[in-house]
């Protein structure tokens, strides 16, 4: 190891950087973070360092580096284009045994600058001995999505209470377990959850235990938890990095028919994966099932992930499955995610709302009779209205019927995106007359969402994904031939 890691403490020491251009600025930025006293020594400055300079938050040399600049600090950095005049920082920095940084000159440097994870008081440095930058910040950037920015807040908590542990529990191992349930727990969760005196009275409550003797073994009871998690629509890319977090630290993943493989392989390796899917129609686990399952492994102590294709909470019934778990005390969280009408709306070209063309949008569902027969048609055929219809590909008859019945133009342009978002999407326009035919005549299969709204035409000239709109005249065209 030619570079030894420590973190230094400058809060209130001088750091001084050489140079007054954007590289200066970007070093100076980071170093602020530490509560340094800056000095810059440069002719001139940055529009930008000027202001800092302004606002008190640095102070300015204006001239070039003379050795004498660097009485008193910790740390140089010298940020110049000029190498000779690097190579004088670094010179005059080692008579006086304070570590130099020079950018993009390991020969000079006495001390490297790590890419770093910020998660205050949690710090993570990469450093890769300054042989590939590039590198270092590729693998920051990977830890940024998996840990979690609430660890910090956790950590702060944590060491309030440290010292209560440390009396309460004398026994180290019996210590340790404590801080495994502090940080796989509930504790844990409410603190992420931001509810820090809901975790503060929890902690209390454990500990109060222990003044009973015989406290320490129910100790080791885990309970488990659950997390309902949007899917997304299919492409991976559309998770939330809270979705990706719960699949990389999920026992069970249950999950839905309409969640893509390739979600799937992002959840942890060692996850037991569970299909509990619908198809769109009838229901291949029924839902009693599915709480039943969700109770069972949360009781055993698992992190369970209920994968749910879309958002969990657009005709995803994740209300029901709270309301379930609610009622036998399992601890839950949320993790919303782009459900199908934002993101078939976006691989399709289609803007859900448009200063000239629609100024709401309605999310429904023409699932089955009933959830058509208590609809409100007359607000649902207002012009300028946008309606994403979900499941809609069955009672396609009795939507056209009675908006055009309640006033909405048949000439309203309309759009099928099956699949959004997948390699394999597909989407069919036309207008609101045409509208079982082209299902028909396209084929159009589950899962598909189905655009009313003259926003829909303009997947015509804005698509950009996979292939170009189908329309009805192409398949009268085809047909003919
Ligand atoms: N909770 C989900 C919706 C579940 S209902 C969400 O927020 O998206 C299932 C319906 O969603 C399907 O019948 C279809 O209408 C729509 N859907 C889901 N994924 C889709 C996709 N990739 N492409 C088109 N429609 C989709």
């Amino acid at each position: 190891m030619r570079y030894f890691p420590l973190f230094l403490d400058l809060r209130d020491r001088l750091v001084v950087i050489v140079g007054g251009g954007t590289i200066a600025e970007r070093k100076l930025a980071l170093v602020a973070e530490s509560g340094a006293r800056l000095k810059v020594v440069a002719p001139t400055l940055t529009a930008a360092l000027q202001a800092a300079r302004e606002a008190g938050r640095l102070e300015h040399v204006p001239r070039q580096f003379e050795a004498h600049d660097l009485e008193g600090a910790r740390l140089v950095i010298a940020a110049t284009s000029d190498r000779v005049v690097n190579a004088g920082v670094a010179r005059a920095a080692e008579q006086r045994g304070i570590i130099a940084n020079v950018v993009d000159d390991l020969e000079l440097s006495t001390g490297i600058l790590p890419a770093i994870i910020d998660r205050s008081p949690i710090v993570v440095a990469v450093s890769t001995g300054g042989t590939a930058p590039v590198l270092a910040r590729r693998i920051r950037a990977q830890l940024e999505t998996v840990v979690d920015e609430s660890l910090g807040r956790f950590a702060a908590f944590a060491a309030a209470w440290r010292s209560r542990i440390r009396t309460a529990i004398p026994d180290l191992s019996a210590r340790r377990r404590f801080y495994d349930w502090l940080l796989d727990g509930p504790v844990a969760a409410l603190v992420r959850h931001a509810r820090p005196a809901a975790a503060a009275e929890l902690i209390a409550s454990e500990l109060a235990r222990y003044s009973h003797p015989s406290a320490a073994s129910t100790q080791d009871k885990r309970c488990g938890s659950v997390a309902l998690v949007g899917a997304g629509p299919g492409d991976p890319g559309l998770l939330t990095l809270k979705a990706l977090r719960a699949l990389q630290g999920a026992d069970v993943v249950l999950h839905d028919r309409l969640v893509s493989h390739e979600v799937l392989l992002l959840a942890r390796r060692e996850a037991d994966l569970i299909e509990v899917g619908k198809t769109g129609h009838g229901h291949s686990v029924a839902q009693q099932q599915i709480h039943q399952l969700m109770l069972e492994h949360a009781l055993a102590g698992r992190r369970v992930v209920r994968l749910k294709g879309g958002d969990p909470f657009v005709f995803g019934r994740g209300g029901e499955e709270l309301e379930f778990l609610r009622a036998h005390g399992i601890p839950y969280e949320v993790v919303p995610g782009v459900t199908a009408a934002l993101a078939c709306a976006s691989y399709a070209g289609i803007p859900l709302t448009h200063r000239d063309h629609s100024g709401s949008v309605r999310l429904l569902t023409a699932h089955c009779r009933e959830s058509l027969d208590t609809t409100d048609w007359r607000g649902l055929a207002a012009a300028r209205e946008t309606l994403a219809v979900y499941m809609g590909v069955a009672m396609l008859a009795q939507l056209r019927t009675e908006l055009i019945r309640h006033g909405r133009d048949p000439a309203t342009p309309i759009a099928f995106i099956e699949n959004g978002s997948r390699p394999e999407q597909r989407v069919v326009v036309g207008t609101l007359a045409q509208i079982e035919q082209l299902a028909a005549d396209h084929a159009v299969r589950s899962p598909a969402l189905l655009i009313v709204g003259e926003v829909a035409g303009l997947a015509t000239q804005l698509h950009w994904f996979g292939a170009p709109p189908e329309s009805g005249a192409a398949v009268a065209a085809r047909n003919a031939a």
